[in-house]
């Protein structure tokens, strides 16, 4: 019998009312309560499908090492980490979902990651969900994002929504209010096993270019062929390159070398995406460049 993906679902905290007073609603509900509750009514959900572990199942400390431990023990193919955020009570309105995954929010597996978690949880009424890298957390990421990462387990931690916020911590406290937001979650989970079931980035007839275009970028990819032995290898080789360049914000490097894959029309509907994410990150870089490649990856993507 073939056997079901395996899945830690992991309520982040635990116990810790006596240490903190951050974890604490105006009105006195716990994160710890309210992310265990969820996880609870999403286990309920997924064990029909997938082979399903909590860290914990009750109001306990667990420590982050062995949090991951359980899902490397048990091969999981998928960590999922439920939190709910909060903020300083003079901002008492504050209330978005959001998601951390580690490192590049540019490859394949955060990706996958981005195009299930965040794309559902945006559908959670509280507006559009965003994903941050755990670097922006910390210089090292954060350590069982990291750790999950070394051992090859896609992670994701889930932020739903801001118990700070009086009328949603209301909600949280009840069942039916987190069975919404399990099912949710429980949909992002099944979208994220059907990515990562199938090749992903396959060519794509979507999106048409303008006859000019296609011109010069086959002009260019012929160049570029001839230069080369492998196709194969000379993509790979100016992907990572662009990734890297990227990473370091040479944007305008990062452009030319995504337009080359492009010229060679492999993963062609990824470098799109990434041409999207490009513009966001070039809207916060405060250099005197910034202009002008807003401009010219805008022009790009319009041109597409
Ligand atoms: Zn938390």
């Amino acid at each position: 019998m073939r056997s079901l993906p395996v899945i830690v679902l992991d309520p982040g905290h635990g116990n810790s009312a006596d240490q903190d007073s951050f974890r604490r609603g105006p009105s006195g509900e716990r994160e710890e309560w309210i992310n265990l509750r969820v996880c609870l009514l999403l286990k309920e959900i997924l064990q029909k499908k997938y082979e399903v572990y909590l860290t914990r199942s009750e109001d306990k400390n667990i420590s982050l090492a062995d949090r991951v431990k359980l899902a490397v023990d048990k091969k999981a193919s998928l960590f999922l980490s439920v939190h709910h955020a909060s903020c300083d009570p003079v901002f008492p309105h504050v209330n978005f979902p959001f998601c951390f995954v580690h490192g590049s929010l540019l490859n394949s597996q955060n990706q996958h990651l981005i195009e299930s978690f965040q794309a559902e949880l945006s559908k959670a009424n509280h507006g559009p969900a965003l994903t941050y890298s755990d670097l922006f957390v910390f210089d090292k990421g954060l350590y069982i994002l990291r750790e999950l990462h070394a051992h090859s387990i896609a992670s994701v931690i889930t932020e739903y929504s801001f118990f700070s916020h009086p009328d949603e911590e209301q909600l949280l406290k009840s069942q039916e209010y987190c069975q919404k937001e399990a099912a949710i979650l429980a949909k992002a989970v099944e979208v994220f096993f059907q990515k990562t079931s199938f090749e992903s980035f396959e060519k794509s007839d979507v999106y048409r270019f303008p006859l000019s275009y296609k011109h010069q970028l086959q002009k260019q990819k012929e160049l570029l062929l001839s230069e080369c032995d492998s196709p194969e290898q000379l993509w790979s080789h100016l992907w990572q390159q662009g990734k890297d360049d990227f990473i370091l914000e040479k944007y305008e490097s990062a452009f030319l070398n995504f337009e080359k894959v492009l010229a060679i029309n492999i993963y062609f509907p990824l470098v799109c995406e990434l041409l999207a994410q490009m513009i966001v990150c070039c809207q916060k870089l405060g250099d005197s460049k910034k202009e002008k490649i807003i401009l010219q990856v805008s022009e790009f993507v319009s041109a597409l």
